[in-house]
C-alpha cells in the first residue's frame, strides 16, 4: 500500500513540472529554483552520500541533522535508507547485488525502476554499515517519516507564493534533482571519460557534475571513496566540495578525507600512458598496461569490503593477455 502510495506521488510530482509552463515565469523564479535544486542536492550529496555513505568528513549533531533535514526535502526517502542502498552500490558495483546498474538491471530500472518498486533489494540488511551505525533518534526519525520534509516544503512554498511557488520552489527542482541523482547511477556508468581502470563501468561527466553538485566525478569517486572531493583537481567543479571546505574553515566540518598522493600518481601514470598508447599505437598496449596501479584494498571503510576479498582495479586487456 505504501509503495503504491510513493508510486503516484512521484509520478504526480514528475508530471506536475509540466505546470512551469502553464504559470508565468520570471527570472525571481528561475533564481528559486536554483536555490531549491542546489541546496536540497548538497543535502544529497554532502550528507547522505559523503558524510552517511562514506563518511568522508565529520560534523556535529546539529549540522548533521539540519543538512540530512534539507536532504530528506529533496523527496528521495530517508537518509539511512538512500546511503544505505549506496554502500551496496559500491559493494556491488556493475554486478549482480548492485540495486541500480544500467548493466544488470537495464536503463529505465537503474534511473528509476530500483526507486519506486525494488523487489529484491530494497531492505537493507541489518549488518549494512549505515543501519549499523547511525542511531541517533534524529536520525532514525528522519528517515521513517521521509515524507514530512518535502511536505513541509510543497506547503511552505505554496503558503508564500501560491501556485507560481509551489512549481518553481518545490515541483520542478524536485524533478530535476531526482533526475541530476539518478544520472549519476545511469549517465554517469554509461557515458564520460575513465581516468582510472576501476571494476566496475563508472565515468566522468561534466555536465552530471555541474547538475548534482560535484557528484558527475563519479569514475574518481569510485576509485577512491572516502575522499570528501569527487572532483580530484581544481578544475572540477564540485559544489559539494567547496560546502565542505568552507564548512571546515569556520569548525563546522573537520577529519575531512583528502586524496592520497598515491591516487594522484596512480592518475598521472594512467594518463602517461594513455597518451603514449596514443602516439605509439596499440602495438604497444600490452607492455604499457603492466603499469596500471596495484589493486586498491581499503579505499573504503574496511568494515564494508573485507580487505582482500577482489582486486578494485580491473585488469586493462592487454595486462591478461600478457600474463597468460
Ligand atoms: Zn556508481
Ligand atoms: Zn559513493
Amino acid at each position: 500500500m505504501l509503495t503504491i502510495i510513493a508510486i503516484v506521488v512521484f509520478w504526480t510530482v514528475q508530471v506536475s513540472a509540466l505546470l512551469a509552463f502553464a504559470v508565468p515565469f520570471t527570472w525571481a523564479m528561475l533564481g528559486l529554483w536554483a536555490v531549491s535544486h542546489f541546496l536540497r542536492a548538497l543535502g544529497l550529496t554532502l550528507c547522505f552520500h559523503r558524510y552517511f555513505a562514506h563518511r568522508a568528513f565529520q560534523m556535529g549533531r546539529a549540522s548533521r541533522f539540519v543538512w540530512a533535514f534539507i536532504g530528506t526535502a529533496a523527496m528521495q526517502k530517508g537518509p539511512l535508507w538512500w546511503a544505505g542502498h549506496h554502500v551496496n552500490h559500491h559493494k556491488y558495483a556493475d554486478r549482480d547485488g548492485d540495486p541500480h546498474s544500467p548493466a544488470v538491471s537495464g536503463i529505465y530500472y537503474a534511473h528509476i525502476g530500483w526507486f519506486l518498486n525494488d523487489a529484491r533489494h530494497d531492505r537493507i540488511e541489518a549488518t549494512n554499515p549505515v543501519i549499523r551505525d547511525f542511531t541517533g533518534p534524529e536520525i532514525v526519525w528522519l528517515d521513517r517519516y521521509f515524507f514530512v520534509p518535502p511536505l513541509a516544503l510543497a506547503i511552505t512554498m505554496y503558503l508564500i507564493g501560491g501556485l507560481q511557488w509551489l512549481v518553481w520552489g518545490f515541483i520542478v527542482p524536485t524533478v530535476t534533482l531526482a533526475h541530476a541523482t539518478f544520472a549519476i547511477n545511469t549517465v554517469n556508468h554509461m557515458f564520460g571519460s575513465r581516468r582510472f581502470a576501476t571494476l566496475d563501468d563508472s565515468r566522468n561527466n561534466a555536465f552530471t557534475a555541474l547538475m548534482a553538485a560535484g557528484e558527475g566525478w563519479h569514475n574518481n569517486h569510485h576509485r577512491y571513496q572516502r575522499a570528501a572531493r569527487n572532483g580530484f583537481y581544481w578544475w572540477e567543479v564540485d559544489l559539494t566540495w567547496y560546502t565542505i571546505r568552507a564548512m571546515q574553515a569556520v569548525g563546522l566540518a573537520w577529519d575531512v578525507q583528502p586524496v592520497p598522493a598515491r591516487i594522484y600518481a596512480e592518475a598521472r601514470m594512467q594518463n602517461r600512458d594513455e597518451s603514449r598508447r596514443a602516439i605509439m599505437g596499440r602495438a604497444s598496449s600490452r607492455s604499457e598496461a603492466a603499469s596500471v596501479a596495484e589493486p586498491e584494498l581499503v579505499d573504503t571503510l574496511g568494515r564494508v569490503f573485507e580487505p582482500g576479498a577482489e582486486p578494485r582495479v580491473r585488469e586493462a586487456a592487454g595486462h591478461r593477455s600478457a600474463s597468460a
